[in-house]
């Protein structure tokens, strides 16, 4: 039967919020279509999280729980993901851009001879067909596209949609029993270690606050630190703070960085050059902090506070905390 399968990843004992977003949106998509909507979570220990995705929107849940499909790499994945397609004649796939899920839909599309539509912050269906749309020239441009494929891969942005678990209903749960190519056993992994235990990424995260050359030396970071931690944001950089050395690369944001699309941006001494706004310009609410008032930055900031970083950040940071207590 035709039909949109949502890839959902699961890790570190729940389910991507991305890959969420991506499944609420495909029950709406698939009321438009008149096509049944299911979910495939693979990896190693995802048994038991399947059929909460019924609240989501999908009817049926795949469910292929494996130790190979544990090691964070992509080939294992798509071998399933592939055979699935095949054997229940799935047409549309939509994938979460995380970096498991850029993966898998980049290798699945070839696998399958499938359109693939990257970069993703729409989809929409036109004349009963699915159409992607995805910014370009730093968000300046919208390019929207349509599969001519028999079978549509889409990569969606995090953020580009909001969690909807309002469908209430309990999922179809389905078990695959994996087979492998040779290439899923091309590469095997010899150890893993988190680059930042306990915080929070980047590219998913709901709230951020990013530090850029006004924070004047590298440990005036743990201020923007103390601020995130208190609304339990993700830590971002401007390139002028990255390229100083005062924050690692992972955290820089804009064009040679990361791009970010949060409810909430609160840049602490950033100017707003063209390069870090493509990165962010798409964040719900931006609040800029500069003691500059002709700062770019405030051309396109919602809430903008001319001061010193150094007299607001903290108050801010304790005003936080107190309305928490
Ligand atoms: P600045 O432009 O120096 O701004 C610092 C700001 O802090 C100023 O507005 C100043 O008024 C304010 N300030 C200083 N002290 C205080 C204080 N005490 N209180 C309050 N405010 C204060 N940049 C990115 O960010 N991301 C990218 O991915 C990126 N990619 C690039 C790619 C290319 C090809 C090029 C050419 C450039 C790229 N850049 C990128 C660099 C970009 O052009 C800017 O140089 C950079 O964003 C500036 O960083 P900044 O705003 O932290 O520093």
């Amino acid at each position: 039967m035709p039909g949109i399968l949502v890839v959902c990843e699961h890790k570190n004992g729940k389910f991507r919020r991305v890959s969420l977003e991506v499944l609420s949106k495909a029950k709406a998509l698939g009321a438009q279509m008149g096509q049944p909507v299911s979910a495939v979570v693979t990896g190693a220990g995802v048994a038991g999280a399947a059929a909460e995705l019924g609240a989501y929107g999908a009817s049926t849940v795949y469910v292929a729980d494996d130790a190979a499909l544990g090691t964070g790499l992509a080939a294992p994945h798509v071998d399933v993901i592939a055979d699935l397609v095949g054997a229940q004649g799935i047409t549309h796939v939509l994938v979460g851009a995380s970096s498991l899920g850029r993966d898998i839909a980049s290798a699945l599309a070839v696998r399958l001879g499938a359109g693939l539509n990257a970069d993703s912050t729409d989809l929409m269906v036109e004349g009963g067909s699915l159409r992607a749309r995805r910014p370009v020239f730093g968000g300046q441009n919208f390019v929207d596209s349509e599969w001519t494929s028999a079978v549509a891969v889409a990569l969606v942005r995090p953020n580009s949609f909001p969690v909807d678990n309002s469908a209430g209903g309990s999922a179809n749960v389905e078990t695959l029993t994996p087979s492998y190519t040779a290439h899923a056993s091309a590469v095997s992994v010899t150890g893993s270690r988190p680059a930042d235990a306990g915080k929070i990424g980047l590219e998913e995260a709901s709230m951020i606050v990013s530090g850029g050359r006004g924070l004047g030396a590298p440990e005036h970071f743990a201020m923007v630190e103390a601020l995130a931690s208190q609304l339990g944001a993700a830590v971002g950089a401007s390139r002028a703070a990255v390229d100083a050395g005062w924050y690692p690369h992972p955290n820089q944001v804009g064009q040679t960085g990361k791009t970010v699309s949060p409810n909430l941006y609160i840049a602490c001494g950033i100017s707003g050059a063209i390069q870090h706004k493509v990165g962010m310009q798409t964040s719900d609410v931006i609040v800029a902090i500069n003691k500059d008032a002709d700062a770019p930055i405030f051309s396109f900031a919602d809430f903008g506070l001319v001061g010193d970083i150094f007299d607001v950040v903290p108050k801010l940071t304790a005003l936080v905390a107190a309305r928490k207590g």
